[in-house]
């Protein structure tokens, strides 16, 4: 079985699990070396299908032209895979029931995609991962998951993981664009 049949497998007990929902599975290339999580999607995201196309997908894109990378170098999905909203219909973060909820598929997500590296976005990301902390404690940081290579010569879950901001906390905080610039300027040198 290839890689996009075996995320078929994840993202069909997805749609099982939750009919009637509108789900966002991933952008991007499953043969990426680096993969990025966000949140979940928005508005945007539900319409067109496709993680990070809104206002915060377009800064992130942007961010990651400067950095002389295109969006087909990564793997892009969401914690998520559907936008939570409340009774009156708005948009909301999503519980940290639902993260975990989601986060036997994001592991398994992760194992076929077998990324030398992962990019958290905020977070909701890290705690996907079962990361704890704050935000102000984690950005920039990477953290190596350690872990033998599977028989199948996929790295297993030894991959490093760096954490910064969700793109959409820049656009309500301009100050913090060049930390956030500056922890995706490391990619380069984390997947040597
Ligand atoms: N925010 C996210 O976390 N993910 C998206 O796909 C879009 C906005």
């Amino acid at each position: 079985m290839d890689k996009n049949q075996k995320l078929e497998l994840i993202f069909n007990a997805i749609r099982k699990a939750y009919p009637g929902r509108t789900l966002v599975f991933y952008d991007g290339s499953p043969d990426a070396e680096i993969m990025m999580i966000g949140e979940a999607p928005g508005p945007d995201e539900e319409r067109l299908g496709k993680p990070f196309v809104g206002r915060a997908g377009k800064l992130l894109n942007s961010t990651l032209e400067m950095l002389g990378w295109q969006r087909t170098d990564f793997y892009i999905t969401n914690v998520v895979k559907y936008r939570p909203r409340d009774a009156l219909g708005n948009t909301i973060t999503p519980s940290p029931k639902e993260i975990e909820k989601f986060r036997p598929a994001l592991e398994k997500e992760i194992e076929v995609v077998d990324p030398r590296l992962i990019v958290l976005l905020g977070r909701v990301a890290m705690l996907g991962l079962g990361i704890e902390g704050t935000m102000a404690e984690n950005r920039g940081k990477v953290i190596e998951r350690s872990g033998s290579p599977l028989p199948d010569g996929s790295r297993g879950s030894t991959r490093k993981i760096l954490i910064t901001y969700h793109p959409a906390a820049i656009l309500r905080n301009i100050n913090w664009e060049p930390m956030f610039r500056e922890d995706l300027s490391k990619m380069a040198e984390l997947v040597l």
